[in-house]
């Protein structure tokens, strides 16, 4: 396999062919999940790229995944409904209990089981995590779980969700960060329950996104997943690696706006002349460019520490903050090059101009990362 995984992303490429604008536009339109798609990428492996091979997955490393999100973005598709299948499986790897892993990985491997929905934002913690309201209390050999989530993606399209909640008053907590937990939850059973409902949040653009009421949801204590009290951490050692992923997805997305852009600018002839001709038309998508490209190097380097085992914080946490700016640069300079047809659904230059928004707020807000890098990186006093 070669360094930048070409084969990988030609196959990719090819499979990304057979949903062109014209698919995502309809589902946008109606605010549909992309099944089709997501089932592709699932019979073709890519969703189990990053699950050891002896759980049924192919092992790849983190540059590989991050290969295959970059070419979805770049050919046009959209990644968001797709990525968490590859990544949110990382928590039961990293920190589940041997019994945990070999009865789910395998079915997450094969696409029998969903684990595409990550429950830790709520309506008044939002950020602040720490502050979060929804409690598991043990009960004999259960939890019994109430409160509420917002944002969990995929929910209506996932069987099991990571969940974190309180397992201990934060006033008892041994320290700031202990005292949540995370949990394996099955959705479906405690759908059918009828204590956990979903409702679908209408955002602007087509993300599957819902709001998640616990009642007495009772989750067998087996599936919590490392010690009680942990899971703030469990939670934060998988940030650099969706960081990175989604930093990877930006720059694809960036690719995509720079070459519609660029191809444009070449044919659009006004007043007797090619518009990219025009420096005021060339510049914004040259400048877009560069900024794609640094960023691009800043995921490569954060990439080659992560897959290093050394610690990528800093690397990841930039990379995602750059690209995420890059792909909105990008997007804005590809709008503008095409006047009023930036604006026409058919262009589908709109619909990844509102999706590739999403990346500078979620996962993670800049602003949270410039205040890592503020006192992680450079030492400067903590705000919070
Ligand atoms: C479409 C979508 C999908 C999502 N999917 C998921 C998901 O699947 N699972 C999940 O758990 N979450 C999900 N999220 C939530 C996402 O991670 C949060 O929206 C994000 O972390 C920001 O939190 P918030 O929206 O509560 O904003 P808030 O925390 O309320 O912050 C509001 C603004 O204030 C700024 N701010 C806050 N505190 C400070 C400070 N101390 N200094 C400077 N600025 C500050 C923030 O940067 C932000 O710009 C999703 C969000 C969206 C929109």
């Amino acid at each position: 396999m070669s360094h930048d995984y070409t084969a990988i992303r030609e196959e990719v490429a090819k499979l990304c062919a057979a949903f062109p604008g014209p698919y995502w536009q309809a589902k946008d339109k109606v605010r549909e999940y992309p099944s089709e798609f997501v089932a592709a990428l699932g019979e073709a492996g890519y969703l189990a790229a990053l699950i050891p091979e002896e759980y049924g997955g192919a092992g790849l490393p983190l540059s590989a995944a991050a290969a295959i999100l970059e070419e979805i973005q770049r050919q046009g598709c959209n990644g968001g409904a797709v990525h968490a299948q590859m990544y949110v499986m990382g928590t039961v790897l990293r920190h589940g209990s041997e019994e945990q892993k070999a009865r789910y990985l395998p079915k997450v491997a094969t696409g029998e089981l969903r684990l595409q929905a990550f429950g830790v934002t709520e309506p008044t913690s939002g950020t602040d995590t720490l502050s979060l309201k929804t409690v598991a209390r043990k009960d004999g050999d259960e939890y019994i779980v109430n409160g509420q989530k917002l944002w969990t993606s995929r929910a209506e399209h996932s069987d099991l969700m990571i969940l974190l909640a309180r397992t201990t008053p934060r006033d008892r907590a041994a320290s700031r960060t202990e005292g949540l937990s995370v949990f394996l939850v099955d959705m479906k059973e405690a759908l059918a329950a009828g204590t956990l409902s979903i409702r679908p949040i209408d955002t602007m653009m087509n993300h599957a996104t819902t709001e998640i009421f616990f009642d007495n949801m009772r989750i067998p204590a087996a599936n919590l997943i490392g010690e009680e009290g942990k899971g703030f951490r469990y939670i934060l050692s998988g940030m650099n690696a969706e960081r990175l992923l989604i930093a990877a997805e930006c720059i694809g997305d960036a690719k995509w706006f720079i070459d519609k852009a660029s191809n444009y600018a070449k044919e659009r002839v006004l007043f007797g002349r090619p518009i990219g001709q025009n420096q005021g038309v060339q510049f914004p998508i040259a400048r877009a460019y560069a900024q794609m490209r640094a960023a691009e190097l800043l995921v490569h380097e954060g990439l080659a520490r992560y897959e290093a085992g050394d610690n990528a914080g800093a690397e990841a946490n930039m990379a995602k903050m750059l690209a995420a700016e890059a792909s909105w640069a990008a997007g804005e300079a590809c709008i503008q090059t095409h006047g009023g047809f930036g604006f026409a659904a058919e262009y589908d230059i709109e619909r990844k101009f509102r999706e590739t928004r999403l990346y500078q707020v979620a996962p993670i807000s800049t602003n949270m990362i410039l205040s890592y890098v503020a006192e992680h990186v450079l030492g400067m006093p903590r705000s919070y």
